[in-house]
């Protein structure tokens, strides 16, 4: 079969890949932990459950509104307006299903051949696969250890050009656990206001998920709103990964073509899932700060015993729900150290170059699994590095 050309540049998410050879290793009856997936190990909440169940009952089991159900971009609107820091109205939300089509639809509307888009390294691999796949060239920039994961301002003014289309920021971050200081995102905006034809991407999917410090959309800073796409969703902050339910708040001259590849492409979210997104985002909070403590526990068994392996270096992240431990001290760089650790020792976690070239010497943790198997895990990664 003859494929379209754009297809041999379309990238892929490891994370999912790895997960299939970890099963098939479990398949054969070895005990697997599994490290690699970024996805809370919590329950969608039962409140938003039961409202699921209830909107199902209720007949909310046709089409709806391509941008999504008026009470939800209504609620969406005003918990961005609350959170985020700037006024978010209900007329420029988009409902998607998830937060990755907000990154396909953004680059199918702004970027083509000959413009070039810039993304995070290590960063969420389908920035780049999406920009290569539209045919615009993904131009990476550093995002270090050494930096704090955070980003290099001088290096960005370098990168950023008048062939910029669309500038990447994901703070909190994946794979990093980083998280920029409102002194970065100021300098990254006033960036971005002396270069007209450069629009922002802010995933700001783990903006709940927050540990030490801050949390500032560069959305809020002045003149910003209309400059940039923010990505939200529900999959994180809420453990529905699975119901397929994200979102975007745009500036104006988006809104159309948003609408557009809507409905060309999806129609529409299901319609009682975004009823019960409603209740996710009015109804009580308390089992997103229940899941955000614990997952700051886990953070700081997981950073303390990695440290305590010789060879292992692991900085303290600041946000999400992962950690970006240096291992070139053992000897190994990221893919060997990830491959032997899950054939040799059954633990699954995901080489620093899934995500970038920079993330060479690093390997991946989710530490959204329960403690007693992260325990069990740092175990099984002390036998594998010392022996
Ligand atoms: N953005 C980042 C940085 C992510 O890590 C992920 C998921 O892992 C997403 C977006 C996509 O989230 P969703 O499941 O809502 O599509």
């Amino acid at each position: 079969m003859r494929l379209a050309e754009r297809m041999t540049r379309i990238g892929s998410e490891t994370a999912f890949e790895a997960a299939a050879r970890a099963r098939a290793l479990e398949a054969t009856g070895r005990s697997v932990i599994h490290l690699e997936l970024g996805e809370p190990d919590f329950d969608t909440p039962p409140n938003v459950r039961a409202a699921a169940q209830r909107a199902l009952d209720e007949g909310w089991t046709h089409y709806g509104a391509p941008m999504g159900l008026p009470a939800l971009r209504e609620a969406i609107a005003n918990d961005a307006s609350a959170r985020k820091g700037f006024t978010a109205t209900a007329d420029r939300v988009a409902v998607v299903p998830g937060g990755k089509p907000v990154m396909f639809f953004a680059l199918l509307a702004l970027a083509q051949e000959g413009d070039e888009v810039v993304v995070p390294d290590p960063g969420f691999p389908i920035y780049e696969s999406m920009a290569r796949y539209v045919g615009a060239t993904a131009v990476p920039y550093a995002i270090t250890q050494e930096n704090d994961f955070r980003v290099d301002l001088d290096e960005l003014e370098r990168l950023v050009t008048d062939r910029t289309r669309l500038l990447v920021i994901n703070s909190p971050a994946n794979p990093t656990g980083g998280v920029f200081t409102r002194d970065d995102i100021e300098r990254v905006a006033a960036l971005v206001l002396r270069h007209p034809d450069l629009t922002v991407l802010a995933d700001e999917i783990y903006g709940r998920i927050v540990h030490d410090g801050e949390h500032v959309s560069i959305a809020s800073l002045p003149g910003l709103a209309d400059r940039t796409i923010v990505l939200d969703g529900f999959s994180k902050t809420y453990a529905m990964t699975g119901w397929r339910l994200g979102y975007a708040l745009l500036p104006a001259p988006l809104v159309e073509p948003f609408s557009k590849l809507i409905i060309n492409s999806v129609s529409c979210v299901s319609s009682f899932s975004q009823v019960a997104a409603v209740e996710a985002l009015t109804g009580p909070q308390d089992a997103l700060d229940a899941m955000v403590a614990e997952f700051r526990a886990r953070r700081d068994l997981v950073v303390d015993g990695l440290n305590g392996i010789r060879g292992i270096e692991c900085a303290v992240p600041a946000g999400a729900f992962y950690v970006f431990p240096r291992v070139s001290g053992t000897g190994m760089d990221g893919p060997t150290f990830a491959d032997r650790l899950l054939a040799e020792h059954g633990v699954c976690v995901l080489s620093g170059t899934a995500f970038g070239s920079v993330g060479a010497g690093h390997i991946r943790i989710s530490y959204a699994a329960s403690r007693e198997h992260l325990g069990e895990a740092l175990d099984r990664i002390a036998q594998f590095v010392t022996g």
